[in-house]
């Protein structure tokens, strides 16, 4: 059993499940989150399918990717996607990454950016930064951010902000807590979904920057409301 405090351990196992529920994770993906008390280390489940996770499965990591002392249990191979961005980015406290189908057109079509079509994802601020991995790894790569030095080139390309696009992978999400990443995950894939919708009828009206600043501070107070469902839907 790893030190932590149980309740944030808790809500890791709850957005593993919520993930996998709204589809946004399969049998693939992942979702760490910061130890609050000692911000040089991170919990992540051990490599299996996040709707099978239980609070047993979840390691400790420090930010290097290195599993703690003493735990043999096979990680993540992709785990170095959260260690480098807890590194660089100190404001974040959970990673969410993903394969969500959604999301995989934004990263593979160059000319068209993912961006705030609707309310709910005015967070994303703007257009979405897309990860090229062989600007990384040259063109012998697996597309899988699989050491250190890819997650750092990953955290360059994320930024300061909320997402970041991967080609021909997925994406990663970041949030101050569990919650608003387990929130930013899902409504960046619903706004991928729309956005592809109305691109298919024609000319999209994206949100302005003016509209997209204050729609993120109107929804900033609204994650406990969707949590709270999302919980219990979860559970059910
Ligand atoms: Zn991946």
């Amino acid at each position: 059993v790893i030190d932590a405090d149980p309740a944030l351990i808790g809500d890791l196992v709850s957005a593993n499940h919520i993930l996998f529920r709204h589809g946004i994770v399969d049998a693939f993906g992942h979702v760490s989150v910061r130890d609050g008390r000692r911000p040089g280390r991170f919990f992540l489940a051990r490599n299996m399918a996040p709707a099978l996770v239980a609070a047993g499965d979840v390691m400790a990591f420090g930010l290097d990717g290195t599993p703690e002392a003493g735990d043999e249990r096979p990680p993540y191979l992709e785990r170095f996607i959260h260690g480098s961005i807890y590194r660089a980015r100190p404001d974040v406290g959970a990673v969410v990454h993903s394969h969500a189908a959604a999301v995989i057109p934004f990263g593979v079509v160059r000319r068209v950016a993912l961006r705030p079509v609707f309310h709910m994802s005015s967070f994303l601020g703007g257009p979405v930064p897309v990860f090229e991995i062989r600007e990384a790894a040259g063109p012998d790569n697996d597309l899988m951010v699989r050491d250190e030095r890819l997650g750092d080139a990953l955290a360059v390309v994320l930024g300061s902000g909320p997402a970041v696009l991967m080609r021909g992978h997925g994406a990663t999400v970041v949030g101050a807590d569990v919650r608003q990443a387990v929130f930013r995950a899902i409504y960046t894939s619903a706004n991928a979904g729309l956005q592809a919708e109305a691109m298919r009828l024609g000319e999209v009206t994206f949100l302005s920057d003016e509209e997209t600043a204050r729609s993120a501070v109107t929804n900033a107070g609204q994650v406990e409301r969707a949590w709270s469902l999302w919980r219990r839907e979860a559970q059910g």
